[in-house]
């Protein structure tokens, strides 16, 4: 190839002359300007982050979070060494989370950060395997069969630890009239082989909180009973960084003493760049040594506990800038005001159809999230609307709810950093919009999930 004039236009570079390549390993290098034209074109085609109201992870950072993480990409979060200070920010970190979910002693309570809360919550499963391994007193004494965990309708990331790690999954089916799991309906399946029960703080499919000390309640009645001893585990992906700032009274944390490891998504309601989770146990007793790996740091050495070995380090980095910015202040401010937006949106979609609200953000209730489902058949399903809705821009998540009430179809907008009341005006103009062509031009038939397809909150095992 020639070298041409660093003055011709970008667009008569002979790499943009043809397609990209796509299928086979390229041949030849292009220039870097034209190299990033082709990447960058090529995304305009995904959808706007900020009007992606189906997903819980953060799609707005300030220019001070994004500095710092475009001068943290060459730091490996894995060479404690190497990077003492960058280590230094985690398990500061990690002490100021311990510190809001009421650790009994924050300084010495054992956690990590992760790429998200699928990986805490699959160290969180792996520790409780452990510990109902290592277990031999009262009913622990006889041998033991296939372990299991309990829980209501949960994100697929369980679906995948019990796969992944040979772990039956008890999923209680819902009660009809229910969203989330009953407390009355965990004990009857729980047995010597139960590792955990897995409480949800934020479902994704409603964005309810689940009952954990009715939970921690029952399963303390259990234990008189029978003296099975089962732990909680909290998946509070969504709801971690949200119910102490904005329902400081809900008891769901490491204050209920049965609570004994907590997950939740940096990513998400905590306000960090994407790929940023936690995982927390309670105390030291709770994370067993054959977990850990020691690496080195400072002439001594620094326990690890991760699935990955390598990892970006300015997700924790700028995790740390957020909690030292906003402060508790802060994140009541902000989480109070994504909580009056999901209201705002809850106070219009309910008019706008034949819907019934199952959320609408009610801070003692669930996440900043509103989700609704229809009451009559009209000639239109939430699919529809959701394909309809997506032409202007929004996606917004329909999707089945889980066993036994799966003949049921749910909408979910999750309200985050960033999204505004004028923005809920748009997007409510632009529902009421949606819905009047939908009757002005009746669907033949309607669409299915797959059809409507794309984007879900989740992901589904591909054979049984
Ligand atoms: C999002 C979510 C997960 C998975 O978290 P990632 O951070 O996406 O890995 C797990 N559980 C719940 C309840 C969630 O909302």
């Amino acid at each position: 190839m020639s070298v041409r004039d660093e003055s011709e236009d970008l667009f008569t570079l002979p790499a943009l002359a043809h397609g990209a390549p796509k299928n086979r390993f390229p041949e030849l290098s292009i220039p870097a300007s034209a190299a990033y034209q082709i990447v960058h074109d090529e995304l305009l085609l995904d959808g706007v982050s900020r009007m992606n109201l189906a997903t819980f992870c953060t799609t707005w950072l300030d220019d001070q979070a994004r500095r710092l993480m475009s001068e943290t990409t060459d730091k490996n979060i894995v060479d404690k060494d190497e990077y003492p200070q960058t280590a230094e920010l985690e398990q500061r970190c990690v002490r100021m989370v311990a510190d809001l979910w009421h650790a009994p002693d924050p300084d010495h309570t054992p956690g990590t950060s992760t790429t998200g809360s699928s990986e805490a919550a699959m160290l969180g499963g792996l520790a409780a395997k452990f510990r109902w391994r290592a277990r031999t007193d009262g009913p622990y004494a006889a041998a033991k069969g296939v372990p299991n965990f309990v829980c209501g309708p949960v994100q697929v990331c369980w679906e995948k630890f019990a796969r992944y790690f040979d772990v039956e999954i008890r999923q209680v089916p819902l009660r009809a009239d229910r969203f989330t799991l009953h407390p009355d309906d965990v004990a009857a399946h729980c047995d010597s082989n139960t590792i955990m029960v897995v409480a949800t703080m934020g479902q994704t499919f409603t964005g309810l909180y689940e009952d954990v000390a009715g939970f921690a309640a029952t399963l303390d009645d259990l234990q008189q009973r029978t003296g099975l001893d089962i732990p909680l585990h909290v998946d509070a992906a969504s709801g971690g960084f949200l119910a102490p700032f904005t329902a400081p009274e809900l008891i769901w944390d490491f204050r209920l003493p049965r609570v004994r490891s907590i997950n939740a998504s940096g990513h998400k309601t905590g306000l960090a760049p994407l790929g940023c989770g936690w995982a927390i146990w309670r105390s030291t007793e709770d994370l067993p040594e054959q977990l850990i790996f020691d690496v080195d740091y400072l002439g001594g050495s620094m326990a690890t506990f991760n699935l990955n070995f390598s990892r970006p380090g300015g997700q924790a980095i700028t995790q740390y800038y957020e909690f030292i910015r906003l402060g508790r202040v802060g994140y009541t401010a902000v989480q109070e005001e994504h909580h009056h937006v999901a209201r705002h949106l809850a106070q219009g979609v309910e008019p706008a159809g034949p819907f019934e609200l199952i959320h609408d953000g009610d801070p003692l209730r669930g996440i900043t999230a509103v989700s609704w489902r229809m009451t009559e058949e009209t000639d239109y399903n939430l699919y529809d609307l959701s394909d309809r809705l997506r032409s202007r821009g929004w996606l917004i998540a329909a999707y089945p709810l889980p066993a036994d009430r799966q003949g049921e179809t749910v909408m979910r907008a999750v309200i985050r950093h960033g999204f505004t009341h004028d923005m809920v005006d748009l997007l409510l103009a632009d529902v009421r919009r949606s819905i009047d062509h939908l009757h002005r031009h009746p669907l033949e038939t309607s669409l299915t999930r797959q059809e409507a397809g794309g984007f879900t909150h989740d992901a589904t095992p591909r054979s049984a």
